[in-house]
């Protein structure tokens, strides 16, 4: 039967809160079935599939069970999701509700299920402030109570979403170590360029450093301009109709060095590319331009991105691409003021979306925690991103110092916010509690 006296409760993660911390009159307690029950430990949540929390301990009369407990709302909710025929449910010794306590529920075997009825035990003004909380309006629905969290549980919850984020990005990374035949070199290469891509040509960007290889490139590192034709012709980005000489010339570069590296049959529809809405300073062909520019002469393309320092490493992202691409954003007539460098801001990015992620998953894969901590010294030391989700932020006076700050912030907002993970956000918690 439903507590009517307890407001509605329509997800889960309020349960898991009040079993994982606690949050329950102990006195008193009894399953539906009207059992003592003494909670020995809560267990440990479960993220993946399966019952909710893992090796609890909780006394029944005056017996110890160890096992697994799952939570509903609804006690029917263990039918709905036909619980009572997956094995994996076997060793559930007690089931959470919220509502519909009385209903029996059995595993496979037909024994009944000890039920525990939360909604009974729990200070209603405790739901009351959950809701208040997870049904605020705008973008980050505790903005109102913000203020009110110590500076320090926020700081504390910005460093653990900041690892999350770091470990996220290191398995993208690994991830393109592993598909570049663990070749660091070549995964550095890979990164770098997807991070050119700056979002909207990530992925044509992505697909050309899988089709000409860094090694490639490198036997032509002192003639730019056969780079530029090696990754111009295989990105589909000349036309059949040259429009200039310079675009006929690298043509008939592409032409030769795609027959020398059988590449002839592996060019990137054009149409991949995107160029609506982009200002020209994004233009995918300026932008691989600059790509060349980065690599044309470079011994170790891993070195420089994981041993330079921020400042030097800033001003090679910033060179300056050959002469063409000085007066040109895309093949044809010349534009009268060309920005043909890439800006501060584009060359912060791309230390954040590429070099970071390269050393944390290096530092993970060789065991180096020296490699993470430059990571992290080099989020420190970049300045805080400028963008809609950061001005969310400054706006509720959080104060972003730097790069480390507005990453963060990004992957609360993302990660918590916007999927109102408030229960599992140290702020949302010290607002309920
Ligand atoms: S997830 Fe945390 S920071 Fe975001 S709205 Fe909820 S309590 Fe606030």
């Amino acid at each position: 039967m439903s507590n009517l006296l307890s407001p509605a409760l329509t997800s889960e993660d309020f349960l898991y809160f009040l079993w994982q911390f606690r949050y329950f009159r102990h006195i008193g307690l009894r399953t539906t079935q009207g059992e003592r029950i003494r909670v020995v430990h809560p267990g440990f949540r479960n993220p993946d599939s399966g019952p909710d929390f893992t090796n609890a301990r909780i006394v029944l009369g005056e017996v110890e069970w160890v096992g697994t407990v799952e939570a509903h709302i609804r006690a029917s909710d263990w039918l709905v999701h036909r619980h009572q025929y997956d094995p994996a449910y076997d060793n559930v010794i007690l089931h959470i509700v919220w509502e519909n306590a009385t209903l029996p529920i059995r595993r496979r075997d037909g024994s009944v299920i000890p039920t525990l009825c939360l909604s009974d035990y729990t200070d209603p003004s405790l739901l009351l402030r959950y809701r208040s909380l997870i049904d605020g309006t705008g973008l980050i629905p505790c903005a109102g109570r913000l203020s009110q969290v110590e500076p320090l549980r926020r700081m504390s919850m910005f460093d653990k979403v900041l690892f999350e984020r770091l470990a996220r990005k290191a398995a993208e990374a690994e991830a393109v170590y592993r598909s570049s035949d663990s070749d660091w070199e070549e995964t550095a290469y890979r990164l770098m360029a997807q991070a050119f891509g700056f979002q909207i040509n990530a992925e044509p960007f992505a697909q050309l450093t899988r089709l000409v290889p860094l090694k490639f490139l490198l036997k032509h590192r002192d003639q730019p301009f056969q780079m530029e034709a090696l990754l111009f012709g295989t990105a589909g980005l000349l036309s059949g109709e040259p429009t200039d000489d310079y675009e006929i010339t690298l043509l008939r570069e592409y032409r030769f060095l795609a027959a020398k590296y059988r590449l002839t049959e592996k060019r990137l529809p054009g149409h991949l590319w995107k160029w609506s809405r982009l200002r020209p300073a994004n233009f995918p062909t300026l932008r691989l331009a600059q790509f060349v520019a980065l690599l044309a002469g470079r011994g170790s393309f891993f070195s420089l991105l994981m041993e330079t320092d921020a400042p030097t490493l800033l001003r090679h992202l910033q060179a300056a691409p050959s002469a063409y691409w000085q007066t040109h954003y895309r093949f044809g007539p010349p534009s009268a003021r060309v920005s043909s460098t890439l800006g501060e801001t584009a060359a912060r990015s791309l230390i954040i979306n590429a070099v970071i992620p390269l050393l944390i998953a290096y530092s993970c894969q060789k065991g180096l925690p020296a490699y993470r901590d430059r990571a992290v010294a080099l989020l420190e030391e970049l300045p805080a991103e400028q963008n809609r989700i950061t001005a969310l932020w400054s706006a509720l006076h959080v104060p972003l110092a730097s790069a480390f700050d507005s990453q963060a912030a990004l992957e609360l907002y993302t990660s918590y916010c916007c999927p109102k993970k408030c229960l599992s956000c140290q702020i949302g918690l010290e607002m309920v509690k």
